[in-house]
């Protein structure tokens, strides 16, 4: 089997956004894409790895959040990869449907207000296309590994787990202060947005029981067990305040709401949805 090094790609620094790269003897297999504009920043690192965009055999996208897809249809012409992606965030790919963001606290509503991540991203249709269930295997890409789908963070966020007991896995958790990243990286905390903190809860110790030791994320990281495990458990405790008990904006239960961008905020599930048209 092949053994695996995982290249993080700071997107923006001090840990506040990243994309990682999976190299293997066989072949490289991009994780999320960064915002609009990235391959700059992830063409130096493949360079200083000696690599270049035609190294990369897979772009994974983790979901849809213009941090980890704003860079994707850029980066499949400049690599000629395919990419990777779950269905139940295709109509995100694709610009068709607005992306939802429910807010996990002040920082992402903050953060909301700022304009990353309402960035418009050049729209796509994943090439390879996950659906309920379904585990890809990531050999014939020449890694060992598979990608699961791992909802929660948005319907169809997904996770690569490795041979090596790391998992990559996106928005699922977050570690360090405000957005992810900065001090504090040992310490988990919820990413600014994240749809249904009870599923995320689920998600995560199903990685562990499965193996993962090990978990990278698209903001701070890595983490180990312990903290996952712990930040888990903080977390099903809050599962009745969610998107999902039905008190926010979510997509599906606010279909007719014709804005761009909904945010609602789990911690008031009676609170009326705000929007905001940008
Ligand atoms: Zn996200
Ligand atoms: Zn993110």
């Amino acid at each position: 089997m092949f053994e695996t090094e995982i290249i993080r790609i700071p997107i923006l620094p001090m840990h506040m956004v990243n994309a990682h790269l999976i190299r293997s003897e066989a072949g490289c297999i991009l994780v999320d894409a960064g915002i609009p504009g990235s391959e700059h920043r992830i063409g130096k690192v493949l360079a200083r790895h000696a690599l270049t965009f035609r190294d990369i055999k897979l772009i994974i996208v983790t979901h849809a959040h213009t941090d980890h897809a704003g860079s994707a249809a850029r980066l499949r012409a400049l690599s000629g990869a395919p990419i990777l992606a779950h269905r139940d965030d295709a109509d995100f790919y694709s610009r068709k449907e607005p992306m939802t963001y429910c807010s996990t606290g002040w920082v992402g509503k903050l953060f909301f207000r700022t304009p990353i991540p309402h960035e418009p991203y050049e729209g796509f249709v994943p090439d390879i296309m996950m659906s309920n269930g379904d585990t890809t295997n990531l050999l014939d890409f020449g890694v060992d590994g598979v990608v699961r789908h791992t909802a929660g963070h948005t319907p169809g966020s997904i996770a690569v787990e490795l041979a090596s007991k790391d998992a990559l896995v996106g928005d699922l958790i977050a570690s360090g202060i405000l957005i992810g990243g900065m001090a504090f990286l040992g310490r988990a905390i919820r990413p600014p947005f994240e749809d249904d903190p009870e599923r995320v809860a689920r998600e995560l110790e199903h990685l562990v029981q499965r193996g993962a030791k090990r978990f990278y994320m698209g903001h701070g990281g890595p983490l180990e067990v312990p903290e996952v495990l712990r930040h888990a458990k903080l977390l099903s405790k809050i599962a009745a305040h969610c998107c999902s008990a039905g008190g926010c904006g979510h997509r599906s239960h606010r279909p007719s709401v014709p804005t761009r961008f909904r945010l609602c905020h789990p911690s008031v599930p009676e609170t009326p949805v705000s929007s905001k048209q940008t």
